[in-house]
């Protein structure tokens, strides 16, 4: 093979250009030629010496020469071994110039092409699957650096804060997920010793700032990273505590409503307590003011008056005997009730009070209705909510009206309460039956009323719906069925 002078001088110079250090040596350690890393200048000083004296500064061979492979096998060999730290040479991957058979010299390199890109490969993959362990990761895992750019935001993150992990890598800083002091404060806690260690922050409830502005709880296991003892990132690995927050709530929500219920049977045990005492003189009134108008001669005038008299008593009494039916205290009791009846009760406890005053009240209720099993009391409960809730609404003045009928196809009772209130606005509705949800002014409204009569509903195995147009008003509408479906299979005793 003939170089021509030309291609000579570029391989020169290409080998000249060339970083890393290359020897030339004879079989027997003689370097014949070098190049790179400024052994060009030393060039004329070490030729011809032993490369293990002027390279490696010894009196025999290195041990693990990648030459004596190479002699011994004939191909390109790189060293296995590196040796002790003593004896770490620079030389690491051999090969051989040969013509034919013979070899006249070896090159000796100190880096290695196919070493160094296995590495990489390794590398890249071990960088990879880290990388890949950590996006897939189920908790939301967020690292800055020291300036709060973000390094990494896994998916998770991603949808805990509604951004995209674009968004979050291009354009957010660190500060912009924590609200107002936050992000500062997460910083003091990890560089204190009490919350884990200095450097280490465990289960720390903490706020971020979702994208559209929401503070979302979250559990922070949060650590600083260190490179030679300098604080180079940080990162954080939490847990959205929204659902878990939402059930406590829930919870503390309906231990109250327990508690309110228990407040509502002691009223009407009041309540029963009163009407009892009530009735006695009641009944003492009707009597002698008809004994007076038997057995006295009086004025038309005065008969008149006594004549009111005694009607305004009856109505006491019947009063006191509708409350007594009403706060009945009974253990939740299914029996047949007639619902027609118990919604003419209910309204005809509330429909003197001055709020009723200027309400037209309409009755279309369906004759002979079937009886619904019901536990009573808790019927009048749900229509005087309703009711009460109806009239409020309507702030006095507008028409209410009672409708039930019979869907024997469904085998159930259909009561509907409308009023001409001003409506539930759409977005609204969803909410009515919730504990506390209430939109009238502290005082006035518990919010209880309705998640009452939700409940009572269910507990009949039947079904409540609100229909309402703003500026129109609202129907309430309840399916109760006919018959119970009863729980468990025939040979459950109870
Ligand atoms: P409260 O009456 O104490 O507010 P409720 O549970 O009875 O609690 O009712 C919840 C909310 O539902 C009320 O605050 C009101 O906004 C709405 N609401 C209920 N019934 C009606 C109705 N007939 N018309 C308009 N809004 C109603
Ligand atoms: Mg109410």
């Amino acid at each position: 093979m003939r170089i021509t002078d030309a291609r000579k001088e570029w391989l020169l110079a290409a080998l000249d250009a060339f970083q890393d250090r290359i020897l030339v040596v004879s079989p027997t350690y003689e370097i014949l030629a070098t190049s790179g890393r400024g052994l060009e200048r030393r060039e004329k000083d070490v030729v011809g010496k032993r490369c293990y004296e002027a390279m490696n500064d010894r009196s025999v061979p290195c041990e693990n020469c990648p030459l004596h492979e190479v002699l011994r096998t004939g191909k390109p060999t790189l060293r296995g071994d590196q040796g002790s730290p003593e004896e770490r040479t620079a030389c690491l991957y051999c090969y051989p110039v040969r013509s034919g058979t013979k070899i006249d010299a070896l090159v000796l390199m100190d880096f290695d092409v196919p070493v160094l890109a296995g590495l990489e490969e390794k590398l890249r993959r071990s960088n990879a699957f880290l990388r890949n362990l950590i996006l897939s990761a189920l908790d939301g895992v967020i690292a800055a650096d020291k300036t709060g750019k973000i390094l990494i935001f896994n998916d998770a993150a991603a949808e805990i804060c509604g951004y995209t992990v674009d968004e979050a890598l291009n354009r957010l800083d660190i500060r912009d997920i924590y609200p107002g002091e936050d992000a500062r404060q997460v910083m003091e806690k990890l560089r204190s010793e009490d919350y884990g260690g200095a450097g280490k922050l465990k289960s720390y409830q903490v706020n971020l700032l979702g994208k559209n502005g929401d503070t979302i709880p979250i559990s922070l296991n949060a650590a600083i990273i260190y490179e030679d003892r300098r604080e180079v990132a940080t990162i954080g690995f939490f847990r959205d505590l929204r659902e878990t927050l939402r059930m406590k709530e829930a919870l503390e929500k309906t231990q109250i409503q327990l508690l309110q219920s228990e407040k509502m049977a002691s009223l009407g045990k009041l309540a029963a307590g009163v009407a009892h005492q009530l009735n006695n003189p009641l009944g003492g009134i009707t009597l002698f003011t008809k004994l007076v108008m038997e057995e006295y001669d009086i004025e038309d005038k005065a008969r008149e008056d006594l004549q009111r008299i005694l009607k305004d008593a009856e109505r006491c009494r019947d009063t006191v005997k509708e409350l007594l039916e009403f706060a009945r205290q009974t253990r939740q009791e299914m029996r047949p009730h007639d619902v027609n009846q118990a919604l003419s009760r209910t309204l005809f406890l509330l429909e003197n009070q001055a709020i009723f005053q200027n309400i037209e009240i309409e009755k279309d209720l369906a004759p002979a209705l079937p009886p619904v099993p019901a536990d009573i009391q808790q019927l009048n409960h749900m229509f005087m909510n309703i009711i009460l809730n109806a009239v409020e609404a309507m702030e006095g003045r507008g028409s209410l009206r009672l409708r039930t009928a019979l869907s024997r196809e469904h085998d159930q009772v259909i009561i509907e309460i409308s009023d001409t209130g001003p409506g539930i606005p759409e977005d609204v509705v969803p909410r009515i039956f919730e504990p506390f949800f209430t939109t009238k002014e502290e005082g006035k409204g518990t919010g209880l009323g309705l998640s009452l009569v939700y409940g009572i509903v269910e507990d009949h195995g039947g079904h409540i719906t609100a229909e309402s147009k703003v500026g129109e008003g609202t129907t309430f509408i309840i399916e109760l069925p006919l018959t119970r479906q009863e729980m468990g299979g025939p040979d459950d005793g109870a």
